[in-house]
Parts: C-alpha cells; sequence; structure tokens
C-alpha cells in the first residue's frame, strides 16, 4: 500500500489527464498525516497552482479564519481537492478529469482514515456522497456513508459551504461560521451511531439537543487532540 508521500509524488508527476499540460503545479494536499478531520475542496486555483498547496489564496484565509475561530490549525486537519490540478480560468472540473483523478483523493482517505470529512462547497459534496445534492438545505448536518459507497460504510461526512462562496456572497458568513460551531460539536461529542442518518435519508436537525457539551468538552477535545 502507498503512503501519503508516494501518493504525493505521483500526483506531482501526473501526467494522465490535459489539466497537466496547463498547471503550473499540482496540488496533492496537505495536513496532519493523522488527521481526525479532512476538509475537501473543489480543485486549485491560481494562487494554488502557484505554489502547489492548497486552500493559501483567499478562500484560503477564511478557511484559516475558520478554522481558529474553533480553536484548530492548518497542522491539527488535512486539506486536499477533489481533483489535484488547476482548471483553466478556474472553470468546474469537467466529469473525465474527476474520474481520472479521483483515486488519488480516494487513496489519501483511505490512508488517513479520518473521522470526519468535511467537504466545502456542493461539488465536494456531491462528489463524496455519490449524489445529487441540495447545499443550502443540506449543509452543516453531518451524513454517515452507506455501505453502496466507494468509501465504506460508516464515515462522517459534513457538508460545508466553500469559503470562497462567501467571497461572492457575504450574506453566507454567518451560516457559514454557524457550520463550523456545528463542526466542533460534534467532533467533541459525536452523535451516537444510531442517530446519524445513512446516505439519501433526512437530515436530523436534532443531534445536538439535549447536549451538554461544557461537561465533556475538556475531556473529548484533549482525546482528540485538538487543542
Ligand atoms: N478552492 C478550492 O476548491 N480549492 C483550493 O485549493 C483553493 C480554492
Amino acid at each position: 500500500m502507498q503512503n501519503l508521500d508516494d501518493i504525493a509524488k505521483e500526483v506531482k508527476a501526473c501526467t494522465k489527464c490535459h489539466l497537466s499540460k496547463t498547471r503550473t503545479n499540482a496540488v496533492p494536499g496537505e495536513g496532519n498525516k493523522q488527521a481526525e478531520i479532512i476538509f475537501i475542496g473543489e480543485a486549485p486555483g491560481y494562487h494554488e497552482d502557484i505554489q502547489g498547496r492548497p486552500f493559501v489564496g483567499q478562500a484560503g484565509k477564511v478557511l484559516d479564519n475558520l478554522l481558529r475561530e474553533i480553536g484548530l490549525e492548518r497542522k491539527n486537519v488535512y486539506i486536499a481537492n477533489i481533483i489535484k490540478c488547476r482548471p483553466p480560468g478556474n472553470r468546474d472540473p469537467q466529469p473525465d478529469e474527476i474520474n481520472t483523478c479521483i483515486p488519488y483523493l480516494l487513496e489519501q482517505i483511505k490512508i488517513i482514515k479520518p473521522k470526519v470529512i468535511c467537504t466545502l462547497g456542493r461539488f465536494s459534496f456531491a462528489e463524496m456522497m455519490q449524489r445529487k445534492v441540495f447545499i443550502s438545505s443540506e449543509h452543516g448536518k453531518p451524513f454517515k456513508t452507506g455501505k453502496e459507497n466507494r468509501l465504506g460504510e460508516g464515515l462522517s461526512i459534513f457538508p460545508l459551504y466553500h469559503p470562497a462562496a462567501v467571497l461572492h456572497q457575504p450574506g453566507l458568513m454567518d451560516a457559514l461560521e454557524e457550520d463550523f460551531k456545528k463542526l466542533h460539536a460534534f467532533l467533541i461529542s459525536p452523535p451516537p451511531k444510531e442517530e446519524v442518518q445513512k446516505i439519501k435519508e433526512n437530515p436530523l436537525a436534532s443531534i445536538y439537543k439535549n447536549k451538554n457539551v461544557n461537561e465533556t468538552t475538556q475531556k473529548k477535545e484533549k482525546q482528540l487532540g485538538l487543542f
């Protein structure tokens, strides 16, 4: 089995699709190799392409601030994208590009074995769930993968708006901040297995109900190594 460094090396040299001809650098992903949380964006943009690192432009600054607000830093999490090379002009990734590239990300997830996959934006959410998604009604609620999912059963997927969305629609910032607070609550106090819905079922709105987060916060935060 490959390790994360092997995958990064392969990604950097990858010529499996035509995006390799227009990229400056491929962006394999980076962060804590034992992270309990992975953030998955869509594709590298201009700055990421130049630096070969994910989320280092304006959207990255938004992400860094949101992480800080819940006591996390980049070194605590892993950050990657659905595809590893910048589509020209930041256009949407095409199905053939995704199909060619997605095995890299799936392998990274299998190696890291995170507790939670946080998808950033509709695109990443849909790709991880492998279904049509409704980000405006489904954001900020955890889902569990079912056995039909290619990542296997029982992984938590936590959909978030894309940090770049707030640059165009500042009104989304409140929702994104609120969702990060929910993510924090979820991380320190995951709901019982039977309470988390399977893919395609309705989001369970009540999982934060009746939780005395303060009572257990310190202990669980320590266990997770979050702070
Ligand atoms: N947007 C993304 O989806 N990914 C990045 O790495 C940067 C911006």
